[in-house]
């Protein structure tokens, strides 16, 4: 398929009153360049299933579509609506608008297969869905690959290792079974209007999840740990039952700082966390 002459984004936006709203994270992408370079991170989009959070006036979807990537689309402002219909007319059947708040679509029950997530997210709920995706029960889970633009400080935490100050609770969420990386810095000026900080997308890939291990034991661990990150492991985690003992069996040193202990060692915690509140197995007769 050709792809198609479309008019310039700053025109849709005045053709559709579309101003920015800064309750609503809206600050947009226009530059086709680097829109194109953010839809080729996930690799060869051709007829591949994309989940955009947020298109707004469709920069990041024009950029999807011309990859020939078949685009579910999930949408919170109303205004944006009309827009995003002319640009699905001029991609018959490859552009699918759903109107509602992200955080309570059911979003697996939209694909067939397993889409890629390609999404300039707004900052306010960016967050709340990386985990919300990071934690699905069932691994691999229903999506292929996460491609998101947070802003940079974000990025820096969703990236980061043990001893980096960054280091925390999102950290080892994005990475005790993917890999995170940043695939690319964005200046602030890149968009508008421009946000007071820098930004930068980031790439998580699925890997295969270590055995044994619980993601609801892992969060409630990190959650205890990073909570209170400046005390020991002694301390901070007297509230997750099992946790103090299992320190001790995996060898973890109670005196440590949660920014101290690596990803493994928390997937190792986890799991003998997870191992000691199983019943003891019925005897074989
Ligand atoms: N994708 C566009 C771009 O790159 O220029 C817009 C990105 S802008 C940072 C974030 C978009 O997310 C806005 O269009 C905003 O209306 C939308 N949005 C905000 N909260 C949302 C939510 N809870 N669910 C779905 N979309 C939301």
């Amino acid at each position: 398929m050709t792809t198609p002459t479309l008019p310039p984004l700053r025109e849709v936006i005045a053709r559709y009153g579309l101003n920015a709203s800064k309750a609503l994270g809206q600050n947009f992408l226009f530059d086709g360049q680097l829109l194109g370079r953010i839809a080729a991170i996930p690799g060869d989009l051709h007829n591949a299933e994309v989940l955009e959070v947020g298109p707004g006036p469709g920069g990041l979807t024009r950029a999807l579509l011309a990859a020939g990537a078949k685009v579910t689309a999930i949408e919170r402002d109303r205004r944006c609506i009309p827009a995003l219909a002319e640009l699905g007319a001029q991609y018959p059947g490859m552009l699918h608008v759903i109107e509602g708040d992200a955080l309570e679509v059911d979003a697996p029950s939209l694909f067939a297969g397993k889409p890629h997530i390609v999404s300039n997210l707004p900052y306010n709920v960016g967050t709340a869905l990386l985990v919300g995706w990071l934690t699905a029960a069932e691994w691999a889970p229903w999506w292929q690959s996460l491609t998101l633009m947070f802003q940079k400080e974000v990025a820096d935490r969703i990236v980061s290792d043990a001893d980096d100050d960054a280091y925390g609770r999102l950290a080892v969420l994005a990475q005790w079974r993917s890999t995170a990386r940043i695939a690319m810095p964005v200046h602030r000026s890149a968009f508008t209007p421009p946000p007071k900080v820098m930004s930068a997308v980031v790439h998580i890939v699925p890997t295969s999840a270590p055995e044994g291990v619980s993601v609801t034991v892992l969060e409630r661990l990190t959650a205890a740990a990073f909570g209170q990150r400046r005390k020991m492991l002694r301390q901070s985690l007297k509230s997750v039952p099992g946790a103090l003992a299992a320190l001790e069996v995996v060898g973890i040193d109670p005196t440590r700082r949660a920014e101290t202990v690596p990803i493994a060692a928390f997937v190792a915690l986890a799991r003998e966390v997870g191992r000691s509140k199983k019943p003891p197995s019925a005897p074989t007769e």
